[in-house]
């Protein structure tokens, strides 16, 4: 035996708690039974996994466990280093072969795929799905600007009967007690757009340049935003180029 070792502390293997026997319960109804010694943690909280030398005093054990904990924080700290050096060349050769995925962190920097982005090798399918969400927020960006802008500038839907001419933005599947009515949005040139069904007689795509007249009420929320009713003489005016 090393006698170098009797004024060091010795490892001991954690001992169950003398009250559960190491199960972490009691016979007990209070909290759930749950060991009211070690809180279910089954090591016994006073018998350590430490033999002291015999001469040590409570000031030098418990400055020994502190430096123990010292030593486990600062091994935590370097895990975490390494892991943020890790997670930041992931994340360069991410942005590398998709410049999309930075774009993307600064436009929203809490989305999924960025979180994913950032500790993970993205997949060429995550790439293309981000090239797509940034595209998709930069024409969102651009067009709430032009209709800050044009608000700004007072312009407004027209009102009344009228004559719309504009791209089909999109569709939507409204319910009603008639059954489904496929509605659309229409974005006029001028820069307002228009909610109303599609009218009998055209099925238009997305992307489609279409007439109609119809009796237009503007939105109490949005002055570029007018709800048509009862469309009549439409007609699709160009078809977008990749239909
Ligand atoms: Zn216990």
């Amino acid at each position: 035996m090393k006698t170098a070792d009797a004024d060091k502390p010795r490892k001991t293997k954690p001992v169950p708690c003398i009250r559960c026997g190491g199960s972490g319960y009691v016979h007990s109804t209070v909290e759930g039974g749950r060991c009211f010694r070690c809180h279910g943690a089954r090591r016994d909280p006073t018998i350590h996994d430490w033999t002291y030398p015999a001469g040590w005093t409570a000031e030098q054990i418990a400055a020994f466990l502190a430096e123990q904990d010292r030593k486990a924080a600062a091994r935590q700290a370097k895990r975490d280093e390494k892991r943020k050096a890790g997670e930041a060349i992931v994340w360069a050769a991410n942005v590398e072969a998709c410049p999309a995925i930075a774009g993307l962190a600064e436009a929203d920097p809490h989305s999924d795929l960025v979180q994913k982005a950032r500790r993970y090798p993205m997949t060429e399918k995550q790439r293309a799905y981000a090239a797509g969400l940034l595209d998709r927020h930069r024409g969102a960006v651009a067009r709430e600007q032009e209709a800050a802008a044009r608000r700004a500038a007072g312009v407004t839907v027209p009102t009344g009967k009228q004559t719309v001419r504009g791209i089909v933005a999109g569709f939507k599947d409204q319910e009603s007690r008639y059954g489904t009515v496929r509605k659309m949005i229409v974005r006029a040139t001028e820069g307002w757009a228009v909610y109303v069904s599609v009218p009998a007689g055209i099925d238009p795509a997305r992307g489609d340049t279409v007439e109609f007249t119809a009796t237009i009420e503007r939105s109490d929320r949005d002055p570029l935003f007018g709800f048509g009713s009862r469309p009549t003489r439409a007609r699709i005016v160009t078809q977008e180029a990749t239909r």
